[in-house]
C-alpha cells in the first residue's frame, strides 16, 4: 500500500524568522500524526534553519526548485549538491516555474536527472491550463509532460508526481475528486507504460490545487490519489494540520 503524503509548498513566502515560527507552530501536531508522510518545502534561504527545527521530528524537508548544473558560474542558482546536503525532496517543474521562468520539458528533464544523481527525490509537477482543459486536451498535455520530463531516465525510485491543474492553483477553484482521480489514473498508466506495471502501482501521485481542510478528504479518499501538494493552506499551521489529520483518518480507515 502506498503511504499517503501531505506536502506543503510555501512558495516565495516567509522570511527566515517566519519560516522557523511556522514550522515550530505545526511541528508537534504533525508529529502526532502517524502513517502519513508530512513534508514542507520552505524557501531556499530557510532550509537550513527549518532543518534544525525538525531535527528530531517526523517532518520531511523539500526544496521548491533546483538548477541542473552541479557548480560553476551560474549566478544566483542553487545546485543539486547544495540541496542534497539539506533536504530529501525537491519540487521540479511547478507550473509557476514553467509559466514565469520558461521551464520547458527539456529543462525539467535535466533537473530531474540532476536531482537523482545526488540522491534527491523529485516531486514532478504536471498539469494543464484552463483553455487546454476546456478544449478536452488534459490527457494529451499531462501525458506529454510526464513523458518529456522522464524521457531517457531509468525508473526514478522514490519519484513522486503531483497533478496540479493550473486553473486550480491558488484560485480557490479546485478540481473535483472524480476529475483529479481520473487524470491521476492516467498518469499512473503513463508511468506503467514507461517503467512497467509495478512502477505504475508503486509511484505516489498527489493532487494539488486549492486543497484546504474543506475539500481534502474528497481528494485523498480517491483510490488513485496518494495525498496532496498544498500551497496556500500550508502557510497556516491549523489548516495544514487539519489536512494531514484527514489523511491519517483515511489511512486508518483503509488499513483498519
Ligand atoms: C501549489 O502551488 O502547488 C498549490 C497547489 O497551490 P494552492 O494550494 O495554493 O492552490
Amino acid at each position: 500500500m502506498r503511504t499517503i503524503m501531505i506536502a506543503g509548498n510555501w512558495k516565495m513566502n516567509t522570511i527566515l524568522d517566519e519560516a522557523v515560527a511556522l514550522v515550530n507552530e505545526m511541528r508537534q501536531g504533525l508529529d502526532r500524526i502517524d502513517n502519513v508522510d508530512k513534508m514542507i518545502c520552505p524557501p531556499f534561504i530557510s532550509l537550513a534553519a527549518v532543518r534544525e527545527s525538525i531535527k528530531r521530528s517526523s517532518i520531511k524537508l523539500g526544496a521548491q526548485n533546483i538548477y541542473f548544473e552541479e557548480k560553476g558560474a551560474y549566478t544566483g542558482e542553487v545546485s543539486p549538491l547544495m540541496l542534497a546536503d539539506l533536504c530529501e525532496f525537491v519540487i521540479i517543474g511547478h507550473s509557476e516555474r514553467r509559466q514565469y521562468f520558461n521551464e520547458t520539458g527539456e529543462i525539467v528533464n535535466k533537473k530531474i536527472r540532476a536531482a537523482l544523481k545526488v540522491g534527491l527525490k523529485p516531486i514532478l509537477c504536471v498539469g494543464e491550463k484552463l483553455g487546454e482543459n476546456e478544449a478536452g486536451r488534459t490527457e494529451e498535455i499531462v501525458s506529454g509532460q510526464v513523458k518529456a520530463s522522464l524521457a531517457g531516465i531509468d525508473y526514478p525510485s522514490g519519484l513522486i508526481v503531483a497533478y496540479e491543474p493550473i486553473w486550480a492553483i491558488g484560485t480557490g477553484r479546485a478540481a473535483t475528486g472524480k476529475q483529479a482521480n481520473e487524470t491521476i489514473g492516467l498518469i499512473r498508466r503513463n508511468i506503467a507504460e514507461l517503467y512497467g506495471e509495478r512502477a505504475g502501482q508503486d509511484v505516489r501521485i498527489l493532487y494539488g490545487g486549492s486543497v484546504a481542510p474543506a475539500n481534502a478528504t474528497e481528494f485523498i479518499s480517491q483510490p488513485e490519489i496518494d495525498g496532496a501538494l498544498v500551497g496556500g493552506a500550508s502557510l497556516k499551521a491549523d489548516q495544514f494540520l487539519g489536512i494531514a489529520k484527514q489523511a491519517a483518518e483515511i489511512k486508518n480507515r483503509l488499513s483498519g
